[in-house]
């Protein structure tokens, strides 16, 4: 069946995604159609040159259809992966062809590796993982489901990050040990250019060098 992939977001995080996504279309099947999906649109239209439609008009569209969720906020990307699921459509991976995966790496779908991302030896990654320009994550980290990286994060070895965490541009977190990972916790918010020097907790958010809770 004709194969059509789909870029889901049509603002700044999908399309700084879809060259990301067209090279991986070149990659692995340059038959397949690659489209925007975005609900702000009542019509199709053209973004950057690509056809843009609403879900409801993705649907409709016939062949076998999988798709990545380019949108930042992490919420978002959980409500549409259990729309996608709902709707027995599959979650899209992409990577750029300069993205570095190094041995023993586990990736879950619908993850989104832009340029000159690396990804260094034995890290596991849940699902939906955004890692943005120039961010690594370093060897034996663990990485849960939904978490995001701004570009330039630097995510050292032995860190485990919880779900939904999100992390800063330019961002640094320093290195664990496999006795006793650096963890940042579900939901935490690493600021632009902080450096994370011990653990942070679930639903902090943290600023500064060395990082600290952010005072309301
Ligand atoms: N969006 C959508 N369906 C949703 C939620 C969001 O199509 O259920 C679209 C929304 O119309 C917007 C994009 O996703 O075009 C999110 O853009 P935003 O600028 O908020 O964030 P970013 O591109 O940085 O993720």
């Amino acid at each position: 069946m004709h194969k059509v992939y789909a870029v889901y977001g049509a603002s700044g995080c999908g399309r700084s995604l879809m060259p990301v996504a067209k090279m991986t279309v070149m990659r692995t099947d340059s038959t397949a159609d690659l489209v925007f999906i975005d609900d702000g649109l009542d019509q199709p239209a053209t973004v950057n040159g690509y056809l843009a439609m609403n879900y409801q008009d993705f649907i409709a569209l016939g062949g076998e259809k999988a798709v990545l969720i380019a949108i930042a906020n992490s919420k978002v990307r959980e409500t549409i992966t259990n729309k996608l699921t709902a709707d027995g459509i599959a979650l899209w991976s992409v990577q750029a062809d300069t993205t570095l995966i190094m041995d023993a790496v586990i990736v879950g779908n619908g993850a989104a590796l832009s340029p000159f991302v690396t990804i260094g030896a034995n890290v596991r990654i849940g699902k939906c993982f955004h890692a943005n320009l120039y961010s690594y994550v370093e060897h034996d980290c663990v990485i849960g489901d939904y978490v995001t990286f701004a570009p330039r994060v630097s995510c050292n070895g032995n860190i485990h990050i919880h779900d939904h965490a999100y992390i800063g541009a330019g961002a640094v977190i320093k290195q664990g040990t496999p006795d006793q990972p650096l963890i940042i916790g579900k939901g935490a918010v690493v600021g632009m250019g902080a450096v994370v020097t011990k653990s942070v907790p679930a639903g902090a958010v943290v600023v500064g060098n060395p990082a600290r809770p952010m005072m309301r």
